[in-house]
């Protein structure tokens, strides 16, 4: 299971990082949903026991929850921290949520309305839209490219970053 987790955790790190690079050099926000806070302590939360794993996509991944509602199956992600200022969410966390939503969409065959992100002091509702699937299949389609170049520049100047990273040992570029 670590391996799958590992995988994802990957996953989010690149598309944190593509979604900022994207986001700077276009100079507006990438086009995610800003989210909405929300009250969502109904319904049946249950704990999800293994990950979700699309060959298709060639992507895996568990969300904290499923919450069984009227609407069908939702997702939620729990995060420790509080929410950013704004009542929205972090990009990287809407990107994992949209890639729990599109597992879901693909292995139980049912289209989820929306995810939760919970925060310490906050649940924001993230719509599941036609949109924000067409900015994560694009994403995972770059990244895709990505693997396959033997340089890819680094998206950031932070050595907190890189001093944290996963996958220091397997960078191809100097760390900073
Ligand atoms: S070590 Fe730094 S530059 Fe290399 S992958 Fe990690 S964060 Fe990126």
């Amino acid at each position: 299971m670590w391996i799958g987790l590992l995988l994802l955790s990957g996953l989010l790190l690149y598309l944190a990082l593509r979604l900022r690079r994207r986001a700077a050099r276009n100079q507006r926000m990438s086009g995610l949903p800003e989210g909405k806070l929300v009250y969502a302590d109904t319904g049946r939360w249950s704990a999800v026991a293994k990950p979700y794993f699309s060959e298709r996509y060639r992507l895996t991944g568990k969300p904290d929850y499923l919450v069984d509602t009227d609407d069908g199956l939702v997702p939620v992600e729990v995060k420790r921290s509080a929410a950013p200022p704004g009542g929205r969410a972090y990009d990287s966390h809407v990107m994992q949520l949209a890639a729990y939503c599109l597992l879901i969409e693909e292995v139980d065959g049912e289209t989820p309305p929306h995810g939760f992100i919970r925060y310490a002091d906050a649940t924001v509702q993230i719509d599941w839209t036609d949109d924000l699937r067409d900015l994560l299949l694009d994403t995972l389609e770059e990244m895709r490219d990505d693997l396959g170049r033997r340089d890819v520049a680094r998206s950031h100047d932070d050595p907190a970053r890189c001093a944290a990273c996963g996958v220091r040992h397997g960078c191809g570029r100097e760390a900073l």
